[in-house]
């Protein structure tokens, strides 16, 4: 549980609190606009984060009773605005804090909560996501890995794909069938499973950025306990499309900040830099700017709306794929821009230019991912086109 516990309510006082906190606490090599900036490791990340939720910077609309600071998706979004201002590394726990633990509060055993839920918050154990494998992403209902009753338990075969941070994770949200491919939607089962359970192998994949953040995992005669199920035999579809759905609307609702920050950023290297002021004289990239700039406040628009929306209790339903499009799509023409300006010029003079250079190399190369994971650009322009647009299915 948190013990700095003099946490001011109401959302402005929040936000406030934030800034102040996050502005004294965080170290400088976190940031990535920074000259001091290295990139942590692992148990760096761990403690900065454990150090937030101590300080009331996660787990702000979880439940009190399983470690959570029981307050509403207001001050979530407050605190969201200011961690976006800041360039400091994304959660080495976002699938455990904004994935597994929404899905373990909604079907999960009062046990389940209790053993995972605070563990997730304070850092004791990170998740990673298995659903995608090699013949199923876009589709899910394709999905081959087994889960067959043995005794009081399962045994689990199969293979997973891009699973992120599986080589670090202690559990997996697994999505696995109980019948066969032909049942489609029906018959599917999600578990919590320990990583170090005998039987699982982690094989890391490279990205184009260099890094080995995504793995392939098989599941070669898997035994887990029953108690490892998360929801009955028949609900992992619906619990998979909730964990969705959460993934494309609620989580890392920091992005448009985020992407303010980087902006500024960038604008900042460049007036630190003669030939790359000049270049940002061109009306073309002054054009390309205020066109970035209008779509992060649009995007601000559509987090600001869902938050209003979710906390009325209305349903948001695919809006949720309207924001996953808006953001990738915005993101990933933004670090194109990003990349072309600062890479006109090398060397660039100053050193802010040069760290700028390195950072926006990275956020190019990743953002070729943001139009794929948490469901393809393609895939929302269809769940727009029928259930939001209610266009007729070819
Ligand atoms: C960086 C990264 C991290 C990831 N992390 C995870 C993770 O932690 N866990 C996990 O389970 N998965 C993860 N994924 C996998 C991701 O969810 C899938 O890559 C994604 O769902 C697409 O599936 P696919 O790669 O099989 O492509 P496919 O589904 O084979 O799609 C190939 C192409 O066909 C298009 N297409 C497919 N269906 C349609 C359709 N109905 N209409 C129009 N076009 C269509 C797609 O848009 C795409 O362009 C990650 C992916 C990336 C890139």
């Amino acid at each position: 549980m948190p013990t700095e516990t003099n946490l001011p309510a109401g959302r402005e006082n929040y936000r406030s609190y934030a800034r102040t906190w996050l502005a004294a606490h965080l170290p400088k090599h976190m940031l990535a606009d920074s000259l001091d900036y290295r990139s942590p490791t692992l148990e760096e990340s761990r403690q900065w984060e454990a150090a937030m939720y101590k300080a009331g910077l996660a787990g702000m609309t979880w439940p009190n009773a399983y470690g959570g600071h029981g307050l509403s998706l207001r001050e979530h979004l407050a605190v969201n605005k200011e961690i976006g201002a800041l360039s400091m590394p994304e959660s080495v726990s976002s699938i455990g804090k904004e994935l597994a633990g929404p899905i373990i509060m909604t079907v999960g055993t009062e046990a389940q909560k209790q053993a995972f839920l605070p563990a997730i918050l304070n850092m004791e154990n990170y998740w990673c996501q298995g659903f995608s494998e090699p013949d199923a992403g876009s589709d899910l209902a394709r999905l081959r890995t087994r889960a067959i009753p043995q005794g009081d338990s399962w045994c689990i075969n199969g293979q997973k794909i891009w699973t992120s941070g599986a080589a670090k994770a202690h559990y997996c949200l697994l999505l696995t069938r109980t019948g066969t491919v032909a049942d489609k939607h029906r018959g599917m089962l999600m578990f919590a499973v320990p990583m170090n359970t005998p039987g699982i192998r982690v094989v890391p994949i490279k990205s184009i950025d260099g890094k080995e953040s995504f793995a392939e995992v098989f599941f070669d005669n898997v035994l887990v306990p029953d108690d490892a199920r998360l929801g009955a035999p028949d609900e992992g579809w619906s619990a998979a499309v909730r964990v969705l759905s959460i993934e494309r609307a609620t989580n890392r609702m920091y992005r448009p900040w985020r992407f303010e920050s980087e902006l500024g950023f960038l604008v900042r290297a460049c007036q630190s830099d003669a030939q790359l002021a000049r270049l940002m004289e061109d009306g073309h990239y002054q054009r390309r700017i205020g066109q970035v700039i209008g779509e992060i406040d649009g995007l601000k628009g559509l987090v600001e709306r869902t938050v209003s929306q979710l906390i009325k209790g209305d349903e948001i339903g695919a809006q949720g794929s309207l924001t996953k499009l808006y953001w990738s799509e915005c993101h990933q023409a933004f670090a194109g821009l990003a990349q072309s300006i600062v890479s006109q010029v090398t060397p660039a003079s100053s050193p802010l230019a040069q760290r700028a250079q390195q950072s926006f190399t990275q956020a190019y190369l990743f953002s070729r991912a943001e139009t794929i994971y948490a469901g393809t650009s393609e895939v929302q322009l269809d769940l727009i086109a029928q259930r939001i647009l209610r266009l007729p299915r070819e």
